[in-house]
């Protein structure tokens, strides 16, 4: 890698299953990259695909030497496949990620760079309209951003923004640090703060092929996002504990009273075992939910690297 040959922008795209898209997306990328007029080069991580998407990218490098192709040696998901093109990149000023289904339209990059050369480290895709997806999705989505922005602290995670966006090369260097394992790229870009803005975009239905999402990774994804984010969740069982010990303090004394002024009675079985169900759940609960935190830690303490890399081809240098 020589800084002299480094070119001055890199997109990283990561992909998993895309041929339907593959080409059509390099040739809207090529047309908008084109029009920026700097010197550019694409990253394209093979996510262990089991499809064509491979050889498709071996044969876009083969016509078009802007092209670098870093294969993974398997499937690790699309946070980590984004990190992997990340580390690959070999460009100067700046570094942008967008996926290869099209829902980012590739034209935004101009906007993107833009931002850029006003000075911004940091310029993300906003969405403005979530074309395609379903009413569920969407409000989930919504919800999801207000309840991480109500817990985040001081880490402010921008809402209807996803991994679509500009990093310059030091705002790049710093999150590149980051090297933890479960890696919820939305709060890791949040985390590096520096100068940013948004630019509102509207997102587009995919092209083609299918989403790799459905709701029980989301909800886990979700969960990746709490867990990475705050430990907030933690407390809860604290307070929880306070003011339950509390609301049986206060039962206590009635029972007390009662007692003494009308004589024991048979307490009744039912609440009895309402109140042993009920607490026996946030017990439970309580105790998953201290798991998720030990689970993450469990991993991350076998240090193992974030992904491996089959091979690695990268874009040529001009001649
Ligand atoms: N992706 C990936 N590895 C995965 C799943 C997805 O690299 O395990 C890529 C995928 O090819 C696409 C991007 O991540 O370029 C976003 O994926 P998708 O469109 O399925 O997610 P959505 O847009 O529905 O959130
Ligand atoms: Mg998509």
């Amino acid at each position: 890698m020589h800084a002299s040959t480094a070119p001055a922008l890199s997109v990283v795209v990561p992909a998993f299953d895309e041929q339907e898209v593959l080409p059509a997306f390099h040739a809207r990328l090529t047309a908008a990259m084109d029009a920026i007029g700097l010197d550019w080069e694409v990253v394209y991580v093979n996510d262990g695909s089991r499809d064509g998407t491979l050889p498709l990218m071996l044969a876009l490098r083969a016509t078009d030497p802007r092209v670098a192709v870093v294969n993974l040696s398997r499937n690790f998901g699309k946070e980590i496949a984004l990190t992997a093109g990340l580390d690959h990149a070999r460009a100067s000023d700046a570094v942008v990620v967008i996926d290869a289904d099209l829902q980012d339209p590739p034209e935004v990059i101009a906007d993107l760079v833009a931002g850029w050369r006003e000075g911004f480290d940091v310029v993300y895709a906003q969405r403005a309209e979530r074309h395609g997806e379903s009413w569920l999705k969407r409000t989930t989505a919504a919800g999801f951003y207000r309840v991480m922005q109500r817990i985040g602290g001081k880490v402010v995670l921008p809402k209807d923004t996803g991994d679509f966006r500009l990093m310059s090369r030091r705002a790049l260097d710093a999150l590149l640090q980051l090297r933890e394992h479960h890696r919820f790229m939305k709060g890791l870009f949040a985390w590096v703060g520096f100068p940013s803005r948004a630019v509102i975009y509207d997102r587009a239905p995919r092209a083609a092929g299918t989403t790799k999402w459905n709701w029980w990774k989301l909800w886990n994804l979700s969960l990746e996002g709490i867990t990475s984010f705050t430990v907030a969740p933690l407390k809860v069982a604290t307070y929880l504990g306070l003011l339950t010990a509390f609301g049986a303090l206060v039962y206590l004394v009635v029972v007390i009273v009662k007692t003494v002024m009308f004589g024991a009675d048979v307490a009744g079985y039912p609440s009895l075992m309402v109140v042993v169900l009920f607490l026996g759940g946030v017990q439970l609960v309580t105790l998953g939910l201290i798991g998720e935190y030990l689970g993450r830690i469990f991993n991350e303490t076998k240090q193992r690297p974030l992904y491996l890399v089959e091979r690695h081809l990268p874009s040529h240098p001009p001649a």
